[in-house]
Parts: structure tokens; sequence; C-alpha cells
């Protein structure tokens, strides 16, 4: 198969260095202890070369509509080498004007200086990592911030100028309340945040913490709360685990949950191709998948590439159609089991007829807790 034609306008970055492995962590990434000396400019040198090869493929679009920089820890890469990486992608392609640029940012690696370089280039939103206002929790989470640090960054980043900030949250930490899930909400919410993403804390089995997490109904009672507490402050609970001041979804995010194209470079990156129906992903280790491209073979590093079912197609179309706010269209109901089944789940309160959408059925927010069941029942 031959996805050479197809064009991307959404684009993602994968930076794979952190401070430290976070003990929940499952994104690929390096801490400090894992990361050879030269290990940054070998990252630099084949995302160079990877972004050469697409762009000689021809598969950036003219305009590039979003951009995200995700990891790791894309906000520990000096903003010099953030230049000459984006000098490379731009000599091929460029923005669209109403472009999405953002930049996944922790804590520890904000300073004023720096940010105010990242924006000279073009980044113009910025998605920080804070997880938790409570210090003991960061520290139980691995986390290398504390409260303060935390509080003192966002301060940063909008003193850098940056207007449309995010910060990511963690609940189902163990022996979180709902005080402290107030006084994290109150303690953000104080900044002119544009967007708020809370994720429940999932852990493997085996992992030392898993034993502590808060039974299934107290997950639930946290998200309600989340949920009435958010939107009382003028979110819109958009998606499952997304909050966004009208007009600021994010849309980077926005094209993987409605089944659009993105090409992801970097180690452990991932790509969708909507229309030639393609997923594909780089290798989960920076020599796996620098080492083809230093060879300058012009070979890509992809290590999986995987054409979607018919099967697999419609069940991905209720998963994302679930997660989102605007839900799914009743003709989707095409046989009577499924009618059946909406009927009873609009009973229970997982499901309802979209408020302003007449011809769509969304699920509640107790749905979107328990959006895997809904899937289950629907796809
Ligand atoms: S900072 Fe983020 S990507 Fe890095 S180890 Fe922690 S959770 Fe993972």
């Amino acid at each position: 198969m031959n996805d050479a034609p197809v064009k991307y306008s959404s684009i993602y970055l994968h930076f794979p260095f952190c401070e430290s492995k976070c003990h929940y962590c499952d994104f690929y990434s390096l801490g400090r202890e894992k990361t050879g000396t030269g290990d940054p400019d070998l990252f630099e040198k084949a995302l160079l070369q990877e972004i050469g090869i697409r762009g000689e493929r021809g598969e950036f679009a003219d305009k590039i509509e979003t951009i995200f920089l995700g990891g790791g820890t894309p906000s520990m890469t000096p903003p010099e080498s953030m230049e000459r990486i984006f000098n490379t992608l731009f000599r091929k392609t460029s923005l669209d004007p109403g472009y999405e640029w953002t930049m996944e940012a922790n804590p520890s690696s904000i300073t004023r200086d720096r940010f105010k370089a990242y924006r000279n280039l073009g980044i113009n939103r910025v998605s920080m990592g804070v997880q938790s206002l409570r210090s003991d929790h960061l520290l139980k989470l691995g986390r290398v911030h504390d409260e303060n640090e935390a509080l003192r960054a966002l301060e940063s980043v909008f003193e850098s100028g940056f207007t449309n900030v995010s910060t990511d949250l963690l609940c189902g930490v163990p022996g979180q309340t709902l005080a402290d899930l107030e006084s994290h909400i109150q303690g953000l919410t104080a900044f002119p945040l544009t967007h708020l993403s809370i994720y429940l804390l999932t852990l493997t089995p085996g992992h030392p913490m898993y034993r502590d997490l808060p039974e299934e109904n107290e997950q639930l009672d946290h998200l309600a709360f989340i949920h009435e507490k958010m939107t009382a402050l003028g979110f819109e609970h958009y998606e499952i685990s997304n909050f966004a001041k009208p007009g600021h979804r994010a849309r980077h995010n926005l094209v993987y949950w409605s089944g659009g194209s993105y090409l992801g470079l970097g180690p452990s990156a991932h790509s969708f191709s909507k229309s030639a129906r393609i997923r594909f992903r780089n290798p989960n280790s920076l020599h796996r998948w620098a080492t083809p491209l230093l060879e300058s073979s012009g070979r890509l590093p992809v290590e999986e590439r995987e054409e979607l079912t018919p099967e697999q197609l419609d069940l991905e179309k209720w998963m994302l159609a679930i997660r989102l706010e605007e839900g799914f269209p009743r003709e989707w109901l095409d046989s009577e089991s499924r009618r059946k089944k909406v009927e009873i789940l609009v009973r229970e309160g997982l499901l309802e007829p979209h408020p302003r959408l007449g011809d769509r059925l969304r699920a509640t927010p107790r749905g979107f807790a328990l959006s895997d069941a809904l899937v289950r029942e629907l796809s």
C-alpha cells in the first residue's frame, strides 16, 4: 500500500526526553538516567532526516493547520534546536494563517526567556503537565516538580506572552479527595486558562500503587464533581477528559478524535491516513528509530503498518463519537437491536438526546465516565 499521495496538514512530533521517568508513565520517554550524552544531538539529526524524507515525498500539505509537540518533554529542547527543526519543516510547507501549534511542557523546564523564544518561533499554545497541586501526591507519582514550581511555571508561561494555555491534571490518584480536586481546579483556574485536561490515573495490575487506586464508584463521583465545577466555571466539557473555554477546543486533538489524518514524526510517533485507511507507527526506541534515518538511505523507520478493516473502522467510529460532546447522528442506529440498546442506555442515564443538535445523541457526563461500556454496547 502506498501512502505517498497523502498530504498531511496535522503534524505530531515526539520529543523523547524527560527529566526523570514518572512512576505511572507509559509514553515512550527516557529519563536523564537513561539518556546518553549524545542522544539529544542524535535525536535532532535523525528528526531533520525524517522531516527531509517526508518533505521530499511531498507528504506535507501546502498549509499546515495544526502542529503538536508531545513527548516526553519537548520544553527541554533548546529553542535553537527547535529552530533548526522547524526551519527544515518550513522549507517544504508553511503555516495556515489560523494555525494551532501546541507544545507540551513540564513545570521544571519552564523559564520566561525560553518560552519567549518558543513563541518567537510561532508556537502559540502551551499544554502544561501540572497533574496535581499537592506536593506529596506529585512525589508519589514520581513528578520532579512541586506545587510552588507548578504555579511559578504557569506564571512564567503567561508572562512570556502565551494566551492559549492548557494544563493537565490527574484524578483517581490514591488518597486524592474531592477537596483536593476543588483546590486544584481553583488554583489553576485562577490563571486565565483556555483549556484543562483531566485524566484518570490508570496503572497496570502489577504496579505498586495499583491496589490503592479508588473504587469505580468513587472515581465516578470525582468525575461528576469535576464536570460540575468546570462547567460552572464556563468551560465546555467537549470530550471525555477535556474542557475548553468557548472557541478554545484543542484542534490538533480534535483531528485524532474525529478520525482525521495526521503524520507523526520521532520515535514511537503514530500516523493515520484517513483516505488510505492506514495506521502506521515508528519504533518505540530512539536508536531503532534513528538508525535507518542516519544511514541516509532514504528509508523511513516505520515499524508497524496496519490497514484498517471495515470492522475496525466501525469500532473506531463509535469510540470517537462517544468521546465527543457532539455525539452521533440518529441515522447510525441502523438496526432494531441498536435502537433498543440506545433506548435502554437513555433510560439508564448514559446517553441523552443532544440539547442543541436535534438529530443527534450524546453521552451524558456519567456516560463519558463509562464510555468503554457504551462503546461495547453500540459497536
Ligand atoms: S513527564 Fe510526562 S512523558 Fe515524561 S515521564 Fe512523566 S508522564 Fe511520562
